[in-house]
């Protein structure tokens, strides 16, 4: 212990490591106090490995500590917030940030920004307007709304409606709907936030009208219907129908808002998914009022997306939570941008990545998997053995959980290092790549890579698999 001890004596004062001349030169591409922090996390941590009897003596020399300070203060110094490439297969993944933007909504976001913008300024009468203004019409052409609005998220969305609609008095669930989301979306909790009581009716698997019809009364403000977004209930299960649900609150002097999670606005069955009705088909049925993610299938920005009735929605828009959730101007911008491409179907599935990445057809996965395959191989030499297999790609995001699309991946096992140590590597370079492993291989899904991040990906390949 003491013979460490004394090898304290060898580590550098912070003041002699910031005068080094490469640390000196580093100060004019990286901030002084990045740097000073780094020289001092550096110095802490080797005084700690000093000491630790367990741990392996660490270099101590001058030049080892400097070096280890500039890559610590490289590191300070770098975005937190940046890109990955995705080779999950995962199209919308929550943790990855869903869905990718389209390259119009991209040019709308660095116009808004750059500038000026009449977010709240209404051009002809020249007087104060408002933000929602700029997509309502397009939401209620695209969905046959009578009136829209928008806010932060979708979970902000379905608290405003619940907050607005039934605020201090009851609603209606349906005990099979009862569900969670991933990040504390729970619907009994996001009710009570809102301030609304909770009546659970029907059973996990069945739910009749008649259960509904009994348990509404006085302070009934409210029937919400939730859409199951993220597993589903089999076998032997009844629910009410939209039609059903709103004619019988309209009996009772009361709205239907479901919360539709995803929101389509084509049908996507030809490309292989389950079929889900769309918005315009929920808002069809008589529901008053429907509530949906932006990111989502969708393939816009973060944004909650709320459509129906005129008077429901004047009333949302009155309340005071509406002001806390609004929308900001490069929010707004991308989600114009995305839904006037929704105006004509074909364009959409032309321009929006995620329904181009969710239409791929296998035998466009196959041709990317052969190209891929050849320049991985071409890279990376014999230091890992890839092959093509077949792959199940995923929407994610708590959309359409059962769906699986089905397509190829290339499959690789690393024979110097453990194909977890490859994934870990690929999850730390620089861009970070993010995979998923099968049969102890790691999978590199094609649908979810575009030209730019395959460069990326090789690149960052190149890195990890010579670094030893
Ligand atoms: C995803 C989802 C939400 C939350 O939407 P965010 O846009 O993530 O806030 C709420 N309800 C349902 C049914 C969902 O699928």
């Amino acid at each position: 212990m003491s013979d460490r001890r004394a090898l304290l004596r060898h580590l550098p004062a912070i003041d002699r490591l910031l005068s080094s001349p490469r640390l000196s030169r580093l100060e004019q591409s990286l901030p002084h106090i990045l740097i000073r922090e780094a020289a001092q996390k550096v110095v802490d941590e080797l005084r700690h490995q000093v000491l630790d009897e367990r741990a392996p003596l660490p270099d101590l020399a001058f030049d080892a500590v400097v070096e280890r300070t500039a890559s610590r203060a490289a590191a300070l110094a770098r975005p937190s917030l940046r890109r990955v490439v995705n080779v999950t297969g995962t199209l919308l993944h929550t943790n990855l940030g869903r869905a990718p933007l389209c390259t119009e909504a991209l040019q709308a976001i660095s116009e808004v920004a750059q500038g000026y913008s009449n977010l709240e300024y209404d051009l002809v009468a020249g007087q104060r307007g408002k933000r929602f203004t700029h997509v309502e019409e397009l939401v209620c052409r695209l969905t046959g709304g009578e009136a829209a609005t928008v806010v932060n998220n979708n979970a902000g969305a379905v608290m405003l409606a619940l907050a607005a609609l039934a605020g201090g008095r009851s609603a209606l669930v349906s005990r099979g709907e009862l569900i969670e989301i991933g990040g504390s979306f729970r619907i009994p909790d996001i009710m009570a936030a809102s301030g609304v009581a909770l009546v659970e009716v029907g059973t996990t698997n069945k739910t009749h009208l008649k259960d509904y019809a009994a348990a509404l009364d006085s302070k009934t403000a409210l029937i919400l219907k939730v859409h199951t977004s993220n597993y589903r209930i089999l076998g032997f299960t009844e629910a009410v129908s939209g039609e059903e649900l709103a004619s019988l609150a309209h009996q009772h002097g009361v709205p239907v808002l479901e919360d539709l999670g995803s929101g389509l606005l084509i049908d996507l069955t030809p490309y292989g998914l389950p079929r889900e009705p769309t918005v315009r088909e929920a808002l069809q049925t008589g529901i008053d009022l429907v509530t949906f993610s932006g990111d989502k299938l969708l393939g816009g920005p973060q944004a909650g997306i709320i459509v129906g009735k005129r008077v429901v929605i004047d009333q949302l828009r009155k309340h005071p939570m509406a002001r806390a959730l609004r929308i900001d101007k490069l929010t707004l911008a991308a989600l114009e941008a995305t839904l006037r491409l929704y105006l004509d179907p074909h364009q959409a599935l032309a321009q929006v990545p995620t329904l181009k990445m969710l239409a791929l057809p296998v035998s466009e996965l196959q041709q990317r998997c052969e190209h891929l395959l050849a320049r991985l191989t071409k890279a990376l030499g014999d230091a890992v053995a890839c092959s093509i297999v077949d792959a199940t790609a995923t929407v994610g995001g708590g959309a359409l959980p059962l769906a699986e699309l089905p397509g190829r991946a290339i499959a690789l096992a690393p024979k110097a290092l453990s194909v977890n140590e490859l994934a870990t590597r690929l999850r730390r370079s620089e861009p970070p790549v993010i995979g998923r492993i099968q049969d102890d291989r790691f999978l590199v899904d094609p649908r979810t890579l575009n030209a730019e991040d395959e460069a990326l990906l090789l690149q960052a390949m190149g890195q990890v698999l010579q670094s030893g």
